[in-house]
């Protein structure tokens, strides 16, 4: 029987937040210490779902140390990642004999002093561990690879899909590749290639990926990967780069990586994404027969806005659309005014528009309190299966005809069971306006008749072209022309 030690600590930054990461944001979205780990995802599908299947399967022992995950937002502070580093650092110390690692991160999460937050928490276990304990990472599809990343990793495993619906069978994936590796059976040997290419926000079972995903199969190797990179940074080492993972054959595993990032370059005017003009998709909505789902990108808190903008609520109401639900607007204040006022009240409010100048203005009106909850639910939908979500305190308000769910948490809608757990049946609506970028698509493409995204003005627009970006490298598609190497 062996000892797997297993941790978590993830994070995708985005530098044109304001609001900079702390202890405290971790902790209003998800801490969970030792046994809290087995009990909150045992069963799930995300990658320590993964882990656990494989390692209760295999019977070999569960080391569980923390698992720390915030909404996207601004860089951590050096306190903030201080502390999750040290606690896993303590926690191995303290551990007793370890044969191997599983580590889920992220592979987006900056700090205060550096670009590279997974490469430097690997270079500081790797202080204790040594450089030949088995230590296997799984990683976000948004991750931004660095050479210490895959230097200092046995493996890298990333999910493949957007929206990332393999987070459990990247789990098992990188926890069988573990026991492998335990087992004397292989020893992965890895490259990576860097493509200058700002992936949009395309979904990947339609655009360029679709074709490429299905050819990243070669006999010989144990994982080949396109990594989107996240590209809400404006750091030097964003970008997107193809990942190659064989047993022990590093020539392969650079000939791979070659071969497509080749394929990316011959395709690169194909990766850029056809935005709807959010007048023409309201307009389309009101013309249709069924469900409109409209997302709102620009404001996805899951990269970093901050999730109360409100241009789309203001074009709404200007359009004179009777029929729609707004999920979410980040405005605890007014959660708690409507807390207050309680269930059949009519409020005065000034909602969202307050996190900075790119946000629209707030939405003054007359709202009626038609309910209030604690915002807790569990996903139903494909994407994190099973796991609860915590909006924290919110309000269900109507006025000029539209129904806008007040959330205390930032997070983006998964599932439509964020609008059931509060009283509203989505198909009972014309339209459903979220905060979500490409996510949202595994869950509510089931129920939407039709489903666009628009980019509003925000930090985070969806027009790659409309972002300040001061540091990335250069030349970058579809900045610059690019050309192969
Ligand atoms: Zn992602």
């Amino acid at each position: 029987m062996k000892r797997i030690f297993i941790a978590g600590f993830q994070h995708e930054s985005n530098t044109f937040s304001p609001y900079p990461t702390t202890i405290k944001s971790y902790e209003a979205y998800e801490v969970a210490r030792g046994r809290e780990i087995i009990d909150h995802y045992e069963g799930t599908r995300n990658e320590l779902g993964g882990y656990i299947d494989v390692f209760r399967n295999s019977g070999d022992e569960i080391v569980p140390s923390v698992f720390a995950k915030a909404c996207p937002a601004g860089p951590l502070t050096k306190e903030s990642f201080d502390y999750f580093k040290d606690i896993i650092i303590t926690d191995y110390k303290n551990a007793g004999h370890i044969d191997g690692i599983m580590l889920a991160l992220h592979g987006a999460m900056l700090t205060e002093e550096t670009e590279d937050g997974e490469g430097l928490l690997l270079r500081e276990l790797r202080r204790v561990t040594g450089p030949d304990l088995p230590i296997v990472v799984t990683l976000d599809f948004h991750a931004n690879i660095t050479e210490d990343m895959v230097e200092l990793s046995t493996a890298l495993i990333t999910s493949r899909y957007y929206p990332h619906t393999d987070f459990y069978e990247r789990g098992v994936e990188g926890a069988e590749l573990l026991l492998s590796v335990l087992s004397g059976k292989v020893r992965p040997t890895a490259a990576f290639k860097r493509i200058p290419l700002i992936y949009p926000h395309m979904p990947t079972d339609e655009g360029p990926l679709a074709r490429l995903i299905p050819m990243l199969i070669d006999e010989d190797a144990i994982n080949v990967s396109f990594i989107a990179g996240f590209a809400r940074a404006d750091i030097t080492i964003m970008g997107s780069c193809i990942y190659a993972l064989t047993d022990n054959d590093r020539e392969k595993a650079g000939a791979l990586c070659r071969k497509y990032y080749d394929d990316v370059m011959d395709h690169i005017t194909e990766y850029r994404m056809q935005l709807t003009d959010p007048e023409e998709a309201i307009r389309t909505a009101m013309e249709s027969e069924g469900l409109t789902v409209i997302a709102d990108a620009s404001d996805n808190p899951g990269s970093g806005a901050m999730g109360d903008a409100t241009d789309i609520i203001h074009e709404l109401i200007r359009m004179k659309v009777k029929d729609a639900v707004v999920i979410s607007v980040w405005d605890p204040e007014v959660a708690k005014q409507a807390f207050e006022a309680g269930p059949g009240s009519t409020i005065g409010i000034s909602l969202g528009g307050k996190s900075g100048n790119m946000v629209g203005k707030p939405v003054m009106a007359e709202a009626y309190v038609k309910a209030v909850t604690d915002g807790v639910y569990t996903i139903k939908g494909p994407m994190f299966k099973n796991i609860t979500m915590h909006m924290g305190l919110t309000a269900v308000l109507c006025f000029s005809g539209i129904t806008v769910v007040v959330v205390t948490n930032r997070e983006q809608p998964f599932d439509e069971e964020a609008l059931r757990s509060n009283g509203i049946e989505p198909l009972d609506h014309k339209i459903i306006a979220l905060k979500s970028a490409v996510h949202y698509r595994a869950a509510w493409k089931k129920i939407a008749d039709r489903m666009f995204t628009v980019d509003m003005p925000n930090i985070t627009s969806i027009d790659e072209l409309k972002v300040n970006f001061k540091k990335i490298p250069h030349p970058i598609y579809p900045f610059d022309e690019v050309t192969k190497e």
